[in-house]
């Protein structure tokens, strides 16, 4: 049987709305995952293929596990989920076989989200001069997932191929929603995720694969504010408090970096004001931000 750490993973719906910034990006992911889940009448009518894997890149910490959740959640789709590390197995085989069964669950109970973290750990890449930077176990695996890529989801392309004659417009279109439906039954999207995409095999990116690329950048001015805000949301705040103020200063900041500075200053204002404390001040923010490293660097953009 599966890990216990592999598949269906129990998780709090995520709206749209928990995710500060990142307009464009949510749009992108409303449009690849949840639009084509929600609404794949619309999308054989409009002669439009649905994406077969999403990779979303970027920085650590901004947001791509909940943006995947999120889109998981507005489709009413199950999520499941697997990283690199919990893939790695250092017997033969094994790490193949959880990636299979990671699959088969998926089909079985679809509509599903399949996400796969940190992918570049998972596959390697084959491309720097014959399999220099990936092992046997990444290249059996990335095998694994060409094929699942290749075979998952449903094939509007080919279905336009069999398009309807004139005559028999009527009964063609009948069966093709009924096929409509069944695809839509066994659907499974797989959405991927990592920090280094030049690590990736070519093979991945092809056509057909991941067909959709997105950039998660590190929270900009707007984002970081609206961040703060719901990371305070149910924080009691004093009057000096200036999360504008805050944005500002936090630039290079993750959206993981800016919620812990929030839970940082909370448990400062508990620890200098005593347990009866009722406000977080602004100096409890800027002493957290004195000794606060932003885990993205320039060189990351
Ligand atoms: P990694 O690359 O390390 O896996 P990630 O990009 O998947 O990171 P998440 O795991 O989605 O990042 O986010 C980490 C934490 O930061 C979450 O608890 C999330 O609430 C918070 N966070 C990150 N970005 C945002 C954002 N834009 N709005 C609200 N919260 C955010």
């Amino acid at each position: 049987c599966l890990r216990s750490s592999v598949g269906v993973a129990e998780f709090t719906p995520v709206s749209w709305e928990r995710i500060g910034g990142l307009e464009e990006v949510k749009l992108k992911l409303r449009q690849s995952v949840e639009w084509p889940m929600k609404f794949p009448e619309a999308f054989v009518r409009m002669g439009v293929c649905r994406a077969r894997g999403v990779l979303l890149y970027g920085p650590p910490g901004c947001a791509k596990t909940t943006l995947v959740k999120a889109a998981a959640s507005s489709s009413h789709c199950s999520f499941l989920t697997l990283s690199g590390a919990e893939l790695y197995s250092p017997y033969v085989g094994d790490s193949e076989r959880t990636l299979a069964k990671l699959f088969r669950q998926a089909r079985a109970c679809s509509p599903s989200v399949v996400f796969l973290d940190e992918i570049d750990s998972m596959v390697g890449c084959r491309d720097d001069g014959g399999g220099s930077c990936g092992s046997s176990v990444q290249a059996q695996v990335l095998s694994v997932l060409l094929n699942e890529l290749d075979g998952v989801g449903f094939k509007t392309a080919e279905r336009r191929g069999t398009a309807p004659s004139k005559r028999d417009k009527e009964r063609a279109h009948r069966d093709q929603r009924m096929q409509l439906q069944e695809a839509c039954n066994q659907d499974v999207m797989i959405v991927a995720a990592t920090n280094r995409p030049d690590m990736l095999d070519s093979a991945l990116l092809r056509p057909g694969r991941f067909d959709h690329i997105i950039y998660v950048p590190p929270p900009d001015l707007q984002a970081r504010l609206a961040i703060l805000q719901l990371h305070t949301e149910k924080m009691p705040l004093n009057s000096d408090v200036c999360l504008e103020d805050l944005a500002t200063q936090t630039n290079l900041f993750s959206g993981a970096d800016l919620e812990n500075l929030c839970k940082e200053a909370a448990l400062l204002a508990l620890h200098e004001e005593g347990m009866s404390v009722s406000a977080v001040q602004q100096k409890h923010f800027q002493k957290v931000l004195q000794n606060f490293q932003p885990s993205i660097s320039s060189q990351q953009l």
